[in-house]
């Protein structure tokens, strides 16, 4: 047996020693970075790929950073396994990468986020994949538009974005069951704690991380949350194809942020509902779109299906020019203005609908405001809203 000789210092600036972890018991997941995954005989990394889809082979397919935030989302989801993926987009895309292929159809609610539709008819279509939108509130009209021989995906999300319908999901599983179709819901408005698509029958689930779980505004990323194993291996598997991982930085952002999600969505699920309520008939509004409202066409579902609301919701508002909308935003101190909510920092972002949608029954012309509450005073805000809406009901101001 050859002596081990002790190794230059060359060689010991690139070997870390091991020290001991006995008797280290921290709350914090370690942020374990890698590409290299290295093997302990030849004949272990001759198989390495037997270690597909859950074990550890390279540092884009998972460390046990992403894989502590994926069982984490697994276990408030009730799924059997979670991918994490760089964005809520991403999560979207891989999973419609992965199960649509040429001659397939997928049909997406009207009221999906809008790059969603974007991605369909830029991308999907180009890989001979046909989308149709349909009308999240016609359910006959679904059953007519879904394909037992070509539709392989029905995409739900609900509340829809910005103008914020409770879709009937059991129904639509129904309807999609009944023939062979996959079904998928974006839950990023309600997140695990309010909604559990997967306990409603769907396959899979999509969230945008980036919203509540990240909850601070600075990071990116998204998840997939599975019913079943097989689809989990097969985008696993897409995710590979497409050279696509995350970063263990943002992951333990995440870990840290998923920590304090349930106190901050009761927080501002509460300050939200209220201020949906004191809003609701003020000079300059024409609708307050939120879910918990008892006069939303949505509440029943919502009460059916949903533990709780969380702090976005939406103003159509009342026959208003650009220019008075523009004055009333500028009163704002407080809400900042911009998109991708979930964070500490409340939100006001302006929106038309216009452009985007194909069947709401509504005022064209109208503007939007999507409203995002975060942790500040809920008086402070209300304040802030107060003078807004002031504007707003006396434009002449
Ligand atoms: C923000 C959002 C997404 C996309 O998430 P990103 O991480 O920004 O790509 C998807 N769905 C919904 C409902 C969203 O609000």
């Amino acid at each position: 047996m050859s002596q081990l000789a002790k190794p230059d210092d060359q060689t010991l600036c690139v070997q870390h020693p091991a020290v001991s972890l006995d008797g280290y018991q921290s709350f914090s997941t370690p942020v374990y970075r890698a590409s290299t995954i290295v093997f302990d005989t030849p004949q272990a990394y001759r198989e390495r790929a037997q270690r597909s889809p859950d074990g550890y082979t390279y540092g884009l397919s998972g460390t046990p950073t992403s894989r502590t935030l994926e069982a984490q989302l697994s276990s408030l989801n009730g799924a059997v396994r979670t991918i994490i993926v760089p964005s809520g987009q991403a999560a979207i895309s891989a999973l419609m990468l992965t199960v649509l292929k040429a001659g397939d159809h997928v049909l997406l609610p009207d009221n999906v986020y809008p790059p969603v539709k974007q991605f369909a008819s830029e991308l999907l279509v180009h890989c001979g994949v046909a989308t149709s939108v349909y009308d999240p509130l016609d359910l006959p009209a679904l059953e007519r538009a879904a394909d037992t021989e070509r539709t392989r995906l029905i995409w739900i999300e609900s509340p829809g974005s910005t103008s914020m319908e409770v879709s009937d999901i059991p129904a639509i599983v129904r309807i999609a069951r009944s023939r062979g179709i996959m079904t998928g819901c974006d839950n990023t408005w309600a997140t695990a704690l309010y909604c559990k698509p997967l306990q409603l029958g769907v396959d899979v689930v999509a969230e945008a991380l980036t919203k509540y779980v990240g909850g601070h505004s600075d990071l990116l990323l998204g998840s997939l949350s599975f019913a079943d194993i097989e689809l989990y291996g097969r985008v696993r598997r897409q995710l590979a194809n497409l050279g696509v991982g995350v970063s263990p930085d943002d992951c333990s952002l995440a870990l840290r942020g998923i920590e304090t999600m349930g106190v901050r969505l009761e927080r501002v699920g509460k300050v939200a509902a209220d201020f949906a309520q004191k809003i609701e008939g003020r000079a300059g509004i024409a609708e307050v779109l939120h879910p918990a409202l008892p006069t939303s066409a949505s509440h029943a579902l919502w009460q059916r299906d949903f533990a709780g609301s969380s702090g976005v919701f939406t103003l159509r508002l009342a026959g208003t020019s650009q220019q008075a909308v523009d004055r009333a935003l500028g009163e704002l101190q407080v809400f900042a203005i911009g998109a991708s909510w979930g964070g500490t920092r409340s939100l006001i972002a302006p929106m038309s609908l216009a452009n985007d949608r194909s069947f709401a029954d509504m005022d064209r012309d109208a503007v939007y405001l999507r409203i995002s509450i975060g942790l500040e005073s809920p008086s402070d805000l209300w304040r802030d809203l107060e003078n807004m809406l002031n504007a707003l009901a006396d434009p002449s101001r």
